[in-house]
């Protein structure tokens, strides 16, 4: 008789939540840091050719040459440093896991943060260690140091701006744990087009640092396309790990030619970095909500009950996160995207309602939705 997954799938595997994303079908999406805005028709047109024309009966260019051409020149990867794509940027943080997953590897974090890095280390059996972020979501320097001296970290994962909390890490901090750290620091600059800091002209500063970019914020979400940039002797390497076609054909050709057109995704991110200003100071008007300032395309803010927010929230068409439970600093804590100013305008005045209409409420800030 066979048995059953309980003795067949790995213990660690068996112990994972998989990676939960709810149905927003008809809703107004707020929840996983899109860019709400389309392409302009000009654009879809064009797309329309250049899908007409690939040869999807090929497999594709297994070095995307043409496409990462495009990309170092409208991205500015600095010359002498390599790139390597990647099925979406969680494809690469897998095979970057994959290739130094050696006996004794440990990949080093912060919390809380993206939880891919967490995720696919126990994917890989490749332990992770994380040094708790300060109260206000800064970087704790002294401790990352001490961390980097304890546990000597194959790898070290730093978003920046950081998800879920949006913030950007003081830059001398991470020079210093940069030149502290043993193995690679990847710094993963999923937000980069709404922070307008980056350190890919410092990849060559340092032999051992790798930046890692997605267009899914840009808006190419669905295409699924990530890439890092740093030294060839290192991404030769991890490129052995890289299943030959994992860029296919279609986010290969429409990758290529929207790049071409790379400033109308500039202009929709310039007008998210003005909404999101919008949006954080209506927050701060929210009784009971604390916005934290951010640099990336999403706020996360505290609210009073916050779990009950968010399902009332879900009830009238509005899908957010909700990041209560999944981490201790993160307790009555909501995060939400920054959308078009109709849908951030329909999301703040459902909020405003659900926080002034709680019944047998008074009129005071702070208080508790029954
Ligand atoms: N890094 C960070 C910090 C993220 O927040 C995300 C997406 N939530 C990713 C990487 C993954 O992006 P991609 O769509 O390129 O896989």
């Amino acid at each position: 008789m066979s048995k059953p997954p309980q003795e067949i799938i790995r213990e660690e595997i068996l112990a994972l939540k998989a990676y939960h994303v709810p149905d927003a079908g008809g809703m107004v999406k707020l929840d996983a840091m899109e860019n709400p805005y389309g392409l302009p028709e000009t654009l879809r047109n064009e797309l329309s050719r250049v899908i007409d024309q690939a040869e999807l009966n090929r497999y594709p260019d297994p070095g995307a040459r043409r496409l990462k051409a495009r990309l170092r020149s409208v991205l500015g990867v600095p010359p002498g440093s390599d790139i390597l794509l990647g099925n979406g940027s969680d494809e690469l943080i897998q095979m970057l896991i994959m290739a130094t997953a050696r006996p004794d590897a440990i990949v080093l974090g912060v919390e809380p943060s993206f939880v891919m890095f967490r995720m696919i280390a126990a994917f890989c059996r490749v332990r992770f260690e994380a040094v708790p972020l300060c109260h206000d979501y800064t970087l704790d320097a002294e401790a990352m140091l001490r961390a980097i001296a304890a546990v000597q970290p194959t790898l070290i994962f730093i978003a920046y701006p950081n998800n879920p909390s949006g913030n950007l890490f003081d830059e001398q901090a991470l020079a210093h744990i940069i030149e502290a750290a043993p193995g690679l620091v990847v710094i993963d600059e999923a937000y980069h087009a709404f922070a307008g800091k980056s350190w890919l002209p410092r990849i060559g500063d340092y032999p051992n640092l790798l930046v890692m970019r997605t267009l899914s914020k840009l808006g190419l979400a669905g295409l699924r396309l990530g890439l890092i940039a740093g030294r060839t002797e290192w991404l030769s390497e991890v490129d052995k790990v890289r299943l030959p076609y994992n860029v296919n054909v279609l986010t290969q050709s429409i990758a290529e030619r929207v790049l071409q057109h790379h400033d109308v995704l500039a202009q929709q991110a310039l007008a998210i970095k003005a909404e999101r200003a919008a949006l954080f100071s209506a927050l701060q008007r929210i009784p009971g909500a604390v916005p934290y300032p951010s640099e990336a395309n999403f706020i996360l803010f505290r609210i009073v009950d916050a779990p009950r927010v968010f399902e009332r929230l879900k009830e009238r068409g509005i899908l957010i996160k909700n990041l209560h439970g999944s981490h201790p600093a993160l307790a009555d804590c909501l995060r939400v995207t920054v959308g078009t100013p109709e849908e951030n305008e329909r999301f703040l005045s459902v909020l405003r309602d659900i926080t002034t209409n709680v019944p047998g409420a008074d009129s005071g800030g702070g208080r508790r939705l029954e």
